[in-house]
């Protein structure tokens, strides 16, 4: 096939983060020839589009991971970009409610998370405070987030891509990497080369760093996420964003309400194993991608560890009064009645062989490549501060 185009830096994937990164490396080289390539025929077609628009502020990692520090900083970034670009933004906080003595003590290692990861005005609430931020919210304790707020990612993807100097090349899927002086890409019938390609493609990072020559030692295991909407008559119960105590054992944040830049709540998103990288709500199972995973030791070991949590997700999800349940211990008055069938997204989740859900970002180099091999919630949020990370990272490997 001709090579039509050689490029400085080819980044595969026009989600929030192969933008952000790409958006990042023109800003450090002005000078280098740059393209986005994308399978879909719009930016932001997978999880940058179906996600819970949520600007989280940082209270959840681990001090010291890139997660929690990357998380802090593109949090402020994203915020100014958005009142800069004139994007929806909607402030209010939210709350992580405590729905029994049981959950204090993962409460305070919240608070004290976030203290540390730098998260400014946490506060502590009685059930009388809660109620004065949160009305309808039930709770013996709660923590006061007052920097989350709730953003619109796809239209950040879209501005981004609507300015980015260089080429935004849709519709054409990565299916060939051949590595020599430079990287020659085979994608969507048109050939191209690059000097660095940046892999930041999420459901598909793993496959892409395959094609790459590389065998990560991660793979992909897809999580659905299933929301519903409160019906406009019930929406009144929640102002902002009301969370529960997460689960230590589970990198998902558990069923919340979300309320949304365009004023709608959401309830969601659950956890479910995905039939599929792409198994979307309505969505066929994709018999190769079950096969794939089935083959895989780690997915055996993963449902060996949360094998309970993973049926009990399972039952949230085809029981609608399950899920109301777990929506009522937050609020008590949504009833099963008030949920509306709403969207769903798919979470690309690296897993290890030994089964464990990688809770931190992942970054991994080869030979003409730079592949970002986990970059879950809060990757969109972090996507500013993950694009400069990934910036240094592709001007020291140019530089060398
Ligand atoms: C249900 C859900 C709720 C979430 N809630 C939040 C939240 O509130 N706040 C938050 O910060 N984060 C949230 N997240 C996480 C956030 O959405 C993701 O971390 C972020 O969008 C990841 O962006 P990305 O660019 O890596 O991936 P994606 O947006 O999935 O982009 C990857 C791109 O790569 C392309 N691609 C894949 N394979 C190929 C190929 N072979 N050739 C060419 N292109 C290819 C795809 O088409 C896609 O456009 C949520 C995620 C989900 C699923």
């Amino acid at each position: 096939m001709v090579v039509t185009d050689r490029y400085d830096v080819v980044v595969i994937g026009a989600g929030i983060v192969g933008l952000a990164t790409a958006r990042a490396v023109a800003e450090r080289l002005p000078d280098a020839d740059l393209a986005v390539i994308d399978k879909e025929p719009a930016v932001a077609t997978h999880q940058t589009g179906h996600n819970s628009g949520v600007l989280h502020t940082g209270i959840y990692y681990t001090p010291g991971s890139l997660r929690a520090k990357l998380c802090v900083q593109g949090h402020r970034a994203m915020a100014e970009f958005c009142g800069e670009a004139g994007l929806p933004f909607r402030g209010g906080g939210k709350v992580v409610v405590a729905t029994g003595e049981a959950q204090i003590p993962r409460l305070d290692e919240l608070q004290r998370r976030g203290t540390l990861n730098g998260v400014q005005g946490l506060r502590r609430l009685g059930p009388g405070e809660l109620r004065e931020l949160e009305p309808h919210a039930n709770g013996v304790a709660a923590l006061a987030v007052p920097e989350a707020a709730s953003v619109d990612f796809a239209a950040v993807a879209r501005h981004i891509a609507a300015e980015l100097p260089g080429d935004l090349r849709i519709g054409a899927p990565l299916e060939a990497a051949e590595l020599g002086e430079h990287v020659r890409l085979h994608a969507g019938g048109t050939a191209c080369e690059a000097r660095l390609v940046i892999n930041c493609a999420g459901l598909h990072c793993d496959r892409v760093a395959r094609l790459a020559g590389v065998t990560p030692d991660v793979r992909i295991i897809p999580f659905r996420g299933e929301y519903y909407r409160l019906r406009d008559e019930a929406a009144s119960l929640v102002r902002s964003l009301i969370y529960p105590v997460p689960d230590p054992t589970f990198p998902f944040l558990g069923v919340h309400f979300t309320r949304r830049v365009d004023g709608t709540v959401e309830v969601g998103p659950n956890a479910v194993l995905a039939l599929g990288r792409e198994h979307y709500r309505d969505g066929r199972p994709n018999l190769a991608d079950i096969a794939e995973m089935l083959r895989f030791g780690g997915f055996w070991r993963l449902v060996g560890r949360h094998w309970r949590a993973g049926s009990a997700e399972l039952w949230r999800s085809r029981i609608r009064r399950a899920y109301a349940r777990s929506a009522r211990a937050l609020v008590p008055e949504v009833t099963g009645a008030d949920l509306l069938p709403g969207g769903a997204g798919v979470r690309a989740q690296a897993v290890g062989a030994d089964g464990r859900l990688l809770d931190d970002f992942c970054l991994q180099e080869s030979p003409g490549f730079v592949h970002v091999l986990n970059a879950p919630s809060p990757a969109a949020t972090a996507s500013l501060a993950v694009g400069e990370h990934i910036a240094d990272l592709v001007v020291r490997r140019l530089d060398s």
